[in-house]
């Protein structure tokens, strides 16, 4: 048991009065076996706007579940009172599933019980790469960034949890999902798909427009929004695989968005910290994670009311949307 796990029964037994609680999966690996649970609140009508809070794909990135505990935990706690919340909630659906991979965290794993990194595990698109060995590997479940043998149906839970983004937000007109991930660089960045290649997503226009709503809702805000693909490239991305089906399927815009919490900054300030195996991906001392679990809040607010109002942003007119779309270009993809 780990304390993510105790916050996460605590918090779906208070889940189960205001909204619904589903079993995803069972998880399981080395004679470890755990439940995948995902919250849902909101309306039940499937063309509603959803937002996906997902965190805990990697067993190591501890601070990734418990961000989303702690907007969970606020949410919940405004349910009691927040009257605008209640009401926006009659227009959108908001989903979390805050820990993917349960038995990663409890044997303190990057990859599942099985030794396979679930954000490598989608099957590979054929115009994507990877850089190597960081960007997905088949030579062995013993290094880290294991795709799974090749061929071989995705993880359970992985499939699981694109089952549930599939069956609460195909019919949506708009889905924003939030992975959050920590690991990589000294900033938070926000990367978007496609993490595959570096050729622009075909929602570069909805993405530049979102940016825009962040940059000039929170002026001071903390992220470096940029594809996926500029630090470096994956096979097998989940987010990936997801975007693609929604395009090759139709149905309504799904922008998949993954908060990477610059995890390098924590090591800077305690280098101690770097000898432990959970001391690289979180921040360790108590006021550091104080700050990080507060520090994300006004994002996920953001994302809410981005969520309900999609109207108001996510379906530009074809001149708008052109001209968001060579915004965008010229941001991320101009040499
Ligand atoms: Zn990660």
């Amino acid at each position: 048991m780990t304390p993510e796990l105790a916050v996460l029964e605590r918090l779906l037994d208070a889940t189960s009065r205001h909204g619904v609680v589903d079993l995803l999966v069972h998880a399981e690996g080395d004679g470890v076996r755990l439940p995948v649970h995902g919250a849902r609140f909101g309306t039940a009508d499937p063309a509603a706007p959803a937002l996906i809070v997902v965190g805990g794909v990697h067993g190591l990135e501890r601070i990734g579940t418990e961000v989303a505990l702690a907007f969970l935990t606020t949410f919940l706690a405004r349910l009691a009172w927040d009257e605008l919340l209640v009401e926006s909630l009659r227009r959108c659906r908001l989903c979390f599933v805050p820990l993917v991979n349960p038995v990663g965290m409890v044997l303190r794993r990057r990859a599942n019980g099985r030794g396979v990194d679930l954000m490598r595990n989608a099957p590979p698109h054929p115009d994507g790469w990877g850089t190597p060995l960081v960007g997905g590997q088949r030579l062995s479940p013993r290094l880290p960034w294991y795709m799974g043998a090749a061929g071989a149906p995705m993880q359970p839970e992985a499939a699981a949890l694109l089952g549930y983004v599939e069956t609460h937000s195909a019919g949506s007109s708009l889905t924003l999902t939030l992975d959050c991930h920590s690991g990589f660089g000294m900033v938070d960045r926000l990367w978007f798909p496609w993490a595959r290649t570096r050729r622009p997503l075909p929602h570069l226009a909805e993405i530049y427009a979102l940016k825009q709503l962040l940059d000039q809702t929170l002026p001071n805000h903390v992220y470096r929004m940029e594809p996926t693909a500029r630090s470096y490239t994956i096979r097998g991305d989940l987010w990936d695989h997801a975007y693609d089906r929604r395009i090759v399927g139709g149905g309504g815009t799904l922008l998949p968005l993954t908060l990477e919490m610059g995890s390098w900054t924590w090591v800077k300030k305690n280098p101690a910290q770097v000898l432990s195996l959970l001391g690289g991906f979180n921040p360790i001392k108590p006021h550091r994670l104080r700050r990080t679990l507060r520090r994300h809040l006004p994002l996920f607010d953001l994302l809410l009311r981005a969520t309900v109002s999609a109207r108001g942003w996510a379906f530009p007119d074809p001149a708008r949307r052109a001209a968001l779309d060579a915004a965008g270009f010229a941001e991320w993809f101009a040499a």
